[in-house]
Parts: C-alpha cells; structure tokens; sequence
C-alpha cells in the first residue's frame, strides 16, 4: 500500500451515478462509494462527504464527467457542466466545488476522454498514440487520444451527436436525441433501442433483429471514425456493448463498409484486436479519473 499523500481521488461523474475512488492505480484501489445523480447540491455534497469521510490525504483528484462540459483550462467556466440538459446541471461548477472543498489540485475532463486515458495508461490503448474510446449506454459518447493527446478542440468532441444513414423503411424509429433526433445517439443508444423495441434491451436474445441494426449504426460510426482520424484502435465500452456478441457483428459490418479501402493488416487480418472492449471494464472512467489527476496536476 503506498502512503498517505500518495493517493488521488477519482471521480466518474454519470448521468445516473458518480462513481468515487481513492487509488493510485486499479490494484491499489483503498476506498469506493458510488452515489446517485440527484441535484448538484445533493451529489456535490454526498462527493465531497465521501472523499472527506475516507481520511486520506489526497494529492490530487480527478473528474471524468458527463456533459457537455468546458475542459480548457484558460477558460472562466473551466470546470464547469455547461449546457447538458439534465435537470438543474446546466452551468454547474464542478471542478471549482471539489477544488474549494478538498483544497486540492483537481484535473477535468468528458467522461470518454477519462475513460480513454485509463486505457492509455493501465489498459487496451497502452503503447499508442492514436486511439479512440467509444461509450455505447445510456447515452454514446467518444474520446481519444490524437498524437499522443487527449482531444479537445473548441469544446470537445461529441461522437455520439455524428448523422448516420438512416434508412426509415428499415428503421422507422424517429430517435430520441432531444437536439437531433435520429443522429447517432438518438438511434443508437441504450434507451433508443428499449423504446424502439419496446423491451429492456437485455432481454433481447442475440438472433434478435435489435443487434443488427444495432451494429449497422454502431459499425456506420465506426466506419466515419476510422476514415477520419485513422486510429490505431477503437475500444467500445459502455452498457449495450456488454452484450459481447455485438463485438463479432460490428467487426464484420466495418470490413464490409470500407470494402478493402483501407490496407492494413489491423483492419483486414487481426480486426479483433482492433475493435475491442476496455481492459479495464467497467472502471475505466473512474481509473481514468484518477489517472487525469496523477499526470494533469
Ligand atoms: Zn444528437
């Protein structure tokens, strides 16, 4: 166990819940709490009670959270959950409530791009410099890594939020994005596909046409990413992608779409080390976290 002053505490802040950690990696993880999403105030103060109940003496801690957020850290809202439209979290000064509380350095950043450095740094993307992680729930978001640095641009990415072919004979679900409609995430996340359905996307057995259209919209996106930034990797994580036979589908469905164009051996010959799902799990949002905090303070 390393010392008091040696830990970071992480944060994975979800639409649902916020998962907590203090840890200095995934095998030294000492104290966990995860906390329902509920109003800031609430969570905020629930977060804060966690971290200060666990008697450690935090070096750092990081946050991972849902957005849209503004990670730049010359910018005034710095920190902050800007324009999501979850009830009541619009404009909330996340980063700053932990900071003025724990009184420590605390690194922010999406929920996707903690969740991709957690795979750089203990997981499926160590060793490369070009990666794309993929969030594939309750909502779908992506993030990643460019040359060796996490993206962010005028905002961020939003991947979750790309069009998609839609083909309303096949699929004439409208989407349940509240800004677009049928884009990627209306078409294409969890609750897309419980509505579509009418049924809790678990209890849809593999054969079921669920899956293939699901891994059309999953493999069209794929397809607009590989072309477009050439990573070295794309990992899936995310609930619907525990449904682990998608993986196979997807796979086949991204081949397909690119038809040979793109000639290397990763996308012909070994795509499934290609497409793959997080080393780390279910942890690699709130490992990332910590990890934001041990490198970006
Ligand atoms: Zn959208």
């Amino acid at each position: 166990m390393a010392s008091d002053g040696d830990y970071f505490g992480g944060i994975e802040a979800g639409g649902t819940k916020f998962n907590c950690i203090v840890a200095t990696g995934p095998d030294d993880v000492v104290h966990h709490a995860r906390i329902p999403t509920t109003s800031p105030q609430e969570t905020l103060a629930q977060v804060i009670a966690f971290f200060r109940s666990c008697g450690v003496l935090l070096r750092a801690v990081g946050i991972g959270s849902f957005g849209p957020v503004d990670p730049d850290p010359r910018s005034p809202t710095f920190g902050y959950i800007t324009s999501t439209p979850k009830p009541g979290w619009r404009n909330t000064d996340f980063a700053g409530a932990i900071r003025r509380a724990l009184n420590v350095p605390v690194a922010f950043d999406t929920d996707v791009n903690a969740a991709a450095y957690g795979e750089y740094v203990w997981g499926a993307a160590q060793g490369l410099h070009t990666f794309i992680y993929y969030t594939i729930g309750t909502g779908v978001g992506g993030g990643g890594m460019i040359a060796g640095r996490l993206m962010h641009g005028l905002v961020h990415p939003e991947m979750g939020h790309v069009f998609l072919p839609h083909d309303r004979a096949r699929d004439p679900y409208p989407g349940r994005c509240p800004y677009h409609g049928d884009c990627f995430e209306g078409l294409a996340s969890g609750p897309a596909i419980a509505e579509r359905w009418g049924a809790d996307p678990q209890t849809l057995p593999p054969d079921h046409p669920a899956w293939a259209l699901e891994a059309d919209y999953i493999a069209l996106a794929l397809a607009n990413t590989i072309c477009m930034l050439s990573p070295q990797r794309i990992i899936l994580g995310g609930g619907v992608m525990e449904q682990r036979f998608l993986f196979p589908m997807i796979r086949a469905r991204v081949q397909a779409l690119l038809n040979g164009y793109i000639v290397h051996e990763a996308i012909l010959a070994r795509i499934d080390e290609y497409i793959v799902p997080p080393a780390l799990g279910g942890r690699a949002g709130v490992l990332g976290a910590v990890a934001l905090a041990r490198d970006f303070c």
